[in-house]
């Protein structure tokens, strides 16, 4: 058979017939798969930070770590490379895009340790407010920070409540657990507040590479209980006075097997609380019937 008596096989009305066929048949299945869109902001051209935005409809995340000294055997970025670890695995799974590497936070008790970078308190609010409005300028109308340094503590709920001082077009959220309460391998320490066993087995997930285990008893991270007050009676000097060598617990006890089941419930937890912020439809809601309330208090009825 020549080419052209193949090619009069398929004449036009057969060909018409074919097309409308395949055209009610359904797509094939990978037609339906999305195309990979990285979950670094700073990773995607300008055209694909659109689609992101689409895709993680408009919910976005920022880890928020600090530059501090952590004992002596974990790197000063520690908070920071944990929490981007476990916002960037959550994000692969439950699609937001990430901001990058923020570590403007509050670590005023480390001046003292070599590495910290301590920002003034006007600066750290400013800078995490204009922050969050460029997101929110960017399409990020939900904002989800996550936290990775216990000293950002009062400041990131009280950053949370100064949204509504005045109008803003998004809602900021706050996620700020970095272990499981209860669960998991035996702990071996009591005391681990800081570069102890917990944080020192999640870097064992994050970054083993960066670990010293071999120094971790090197420095003392016992409580030494130097302030005498009554409970409830707080002072900025309080962690100084318990932790003077910037480490509260025992890295030693460290493993890889607490690591890995804590960072997945780190990693769990934050995939959830992305799915949870996406479903809400009432906090932005509320948050502008409160703006507008707030113009005439007068008016308000209970
Ligand atoms: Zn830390």
């Amino acid at each position: 058979m020549t080419s052209r008596a193949c090619l009069s096989i398929f004449s036009f009305p057969l060909l018409v017939v074919l097309s409308a066929i395949l055209h009610t048949l359904p797509a094939p299945a990978q037609a339906a798969v999305q195309p990979k869109l990285s979950v670094h902001w700073e990773e995607l051209t300008a055209s694909d930070f659109r689609d992101g935005i689409r895709r993680s409809q408009g919910t976005c995340l920022l880890p928020f770590g600090i530059l501090e000294k952590h004992g002596p055997h974990l790197p000063l970025g520690t908070d920071l490379l944990d929490v981007r670890y476990a916002a960037l695995h959550a994000a692969e799974q439950e699609y937001a895009v990430v901001f990058p590497e923020y570590y403007f936070g509050q670590i005023a008790e480390a001046r003292h340790e070599p590495g910290t970078i301590a920002y003034s308190r006007n600066l750290q609010l400013a800078l995490l407010q204009e922050t969050t409005d460029e997101m929110a300028r960017n399409g990020c109308k939900k904002v989800l920070i996550v936290n990775g340094h216990g000293g950002n503590e009062h400041l990131l709920p009280f950053f949370a409540q100064s949204q509504l001082d005045k109008p803003h077009d998004y809602v900021v959220y706050v996620f700020d657990e970095r272990s499981p309460h209860s669960g998991g391998p035996a702990k071996k320490t009591t005391i681990d507040m800081h570069a102890g066993e917990s944080e020192t087995s999640k870097m064992l997930i994050s970054r083993p590479d960066t670990v010293h285990l071999d120094r971790a008893a090197n420095e003392s991270g016992a409580d030494q209980k130097r302030q005498k007050l009554p409970e409830g009676v707080y002072t900025g000097i309080w962690w100084y006075t318990r932790f003077p060598n910037h480490y509260s617990g025992d890295g030693s006890a460290a493993t890889k097997e607490l690591g890995e089941y804590q960072m997945k419930w780190w990693i769990d937890s934050v995939a959830k609380a992305i799915a949870a912020i996406k479903a809400d439809d009432v906090s932005l809601k509320l948050q502008n019937e409160f703006y507008e309330k707030a113009t005439h208090p007068l008016d308000t009825q209970p």
